[in-house]
């Protein structure tokens, strides 16, 4: 009888279950189309603790109980086709556990559609990519906590490692561990525009060439920018084709997108919360997408000329510019926490903020050296209310501020678009300000729609109470 049970042999699939194999567990699996499954056994599988079902109802025969099912399949309608095909099959406290990218509120109504017949459901992030899931993913389980006990010893075997510790724990109840998969996509999305807009202005305002831009990524890789996109930014660039232009230079500059960024862009303004870098980041592969568009209006709309020396001290202008994506990136994981705080309390999870920032620190896409310290953060204070509180947030962007406004000012000038770092900017001085000119918003929602306002305890009278509508 196997340990654990994996249903679909694409390359998530495959590579997963050669992970659990590796670690000693005992595995079945099938596959919709199940030539998959005898080719899988015969070649990638082979010589591994792995068998083969070549129906739904062998597959669950072969798995010891409480069964732990784990389907790697496309995201969307096969996952209920599935379950559907297994619930005949499964008996009370068997654990079915989706790895997909599943949308969070799919995962809610399984969780308790499942609930209701006694199977445990667990949706689980899975980042990382092929390579992740082979050697070691960040893994994200949230759902049925009664299914934690017998997945734990299986989940963290085959987890990232961050000093010692696996990239994987509990993260929450229903649907909070796909909830906590979306909002890590929708800063991948962010971290990833940063890095672009750092890159273009190398290019159009410093006049860089990809060789250099990738020097410059390999020195900060060694500071506190370390992590896995900085990294393969600098790999990108370095890669020239057989006629010496670097490849990336021959690239349409046109941004695909699957859809999580814009889930999690769509959830922030859905709980009221200002996640603003992630949604820029997603509307810059939108505007991204308009190249036709783009190319005629770069014929007819004007903008500012940049001179060659449009930067005067290259080195200077590096050092602003990694103190400006270093800064960005804290008020986007700021943002996304905020995300998560307001998820937590408008859903009623109680979620594991510093188990969220370790299952981040490793394995996955946005994995980096930057995460030990929020998890330190939340850490010391699992409550804190928001990242820029933390004594080393607030240093770090205080300490980078001033290279920061200079590089949104340069961009601005010379007509170069940063919206990921301007929107930073902007969120940073639109939080540390006490005094928004809402009050004037107020008082015009009021003039044409009676909305009614507050007035401020100082201005306070009979006619005017504080704190009431008027
Ligand atoms: P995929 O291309 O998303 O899905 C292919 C798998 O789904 C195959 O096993 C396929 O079976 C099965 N499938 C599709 N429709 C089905 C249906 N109606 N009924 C039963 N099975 C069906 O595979 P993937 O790239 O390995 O990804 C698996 C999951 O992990 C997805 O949710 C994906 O979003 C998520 N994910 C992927 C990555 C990545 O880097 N690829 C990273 C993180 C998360 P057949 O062989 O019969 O077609």
């Amino acid at each position: 009888m196997a340990d654990f049970g994996l249903i679909g042999l694409a390359v998530m699939g495959q590579n997963l279950v050669l992970n659990v194999a590796d670690h000693g567990f005992s595995a079945v699996v099938f596959n919709r189309t199940v030539s998959k499954v005898d080719h899988f056994l015969a070649n990638e599988a082979k010589g591994k603790n792995i068998k083969g079902a070549h129906s739904i109802e062998e597959f669950v025969s072969k798995l010891s109980r409480p069964r732990k099912i784990m389907l790697l399949v496309k995201a969307g309608k096969p996952v209920d086709y599935i379950i559907e095909e297994l619930l005949p099959l499964l008996d009370k406290g068997d654990i079915i556990i989706d790895g997909g990218n599943s949308h969070f509120p799919d995962t809610n109504r399984r969780y308790e559609e499942l609930k209701e017949k006694g199977i445990h459901f667990v949706g689980s992030g899975v980042s990382g990519g092929e390579e992740g899931a082979r050697w070691g993913p960040s893994l994200m389980p949230g759902g049925d906590e009664s299914a934690w006990p017998a997945i734990k010893p299986i989940f963290q075997a085959i987890a990232a490692k961050s000093d010692g510790e696996p990239c994987c724990d509990w993260v929450g109840p229903a649907g909070a561990g796909h909830f906590v998969k979306m909002v890590h996509n929708g800063i991948e999305y962010g971290d990833m525009q940063l890095i672009c807009e750092v890159y273009d202005l190398l290019k159009r305002l410093a006049g860089f060439k990809d060789a250099e831009i990738s020097e410059v990524f390999a020195k900060w890789n060694k500071g506190v920018l370390d992590s896995f996109l900085i990294e393969i930014t600098r790999d990108i660039l370095k890669k020239d084709d057989k006629d010496g232009v670097p490849l990336v230079e021959k690239i349409l500059d046109k941004a695909g997108q699957k859809g999580t960024g814009k889930w999690t862009a769509v959830n922030a303004l859905d709980l009221g919360q200002p996640v603003t870098l992630i949604g820029e980041a997603v509307f810059a592969r939108c505007l991204s997408a308009l190249k036709e568009e783009r190319t005629r209006a770069s014929k007819v709309l004007p903008g500012p000329q940049i001179p060659k020396d449009a930067v005067k001290d290259k080195q200077q202008f590096v050092d602003d510019l990694e103190q400006a994506l270093y800064a960005s990136k804290i008020i986007s994981y700021a943002q996304g926490f905020m995300l998560i705080r307001e998820a937590g309390k408008d859903y009623g999870w109680k979620l594991n903020n510093p188990a969220i920032a370790l299952m981040w620190r490793g394995g996955c896409i946005i994995r980096s050296a930057f995460l030990g310290e929020i998890t330190k953060a939340f850490r010391q204070n699992p409550d804190l209310e928001n990242l820029l509180f933390h004594n080393f947030f607030t240093q770090a962007v205080t300490k980078a501020q001033d290279g920061w406004r200079r590089i949104v000012g340069s961009a601005t000038s010379y007509g170069v678009p940063t919206p990921a770092l301007s929107t930073a900017l902007a969120f940073y001085d639109g939080y540390r300000s006490e005094r928004l000119p809402a009050n004037l918003l107020q008082a015009q929602r009021d003039y044409f729609g009676a909305h009614t306002f507050r007035v401020l305890p100082e201005y306070a009278s009979k006619e005017l109470p504080a704190g009431q509508d008027i």
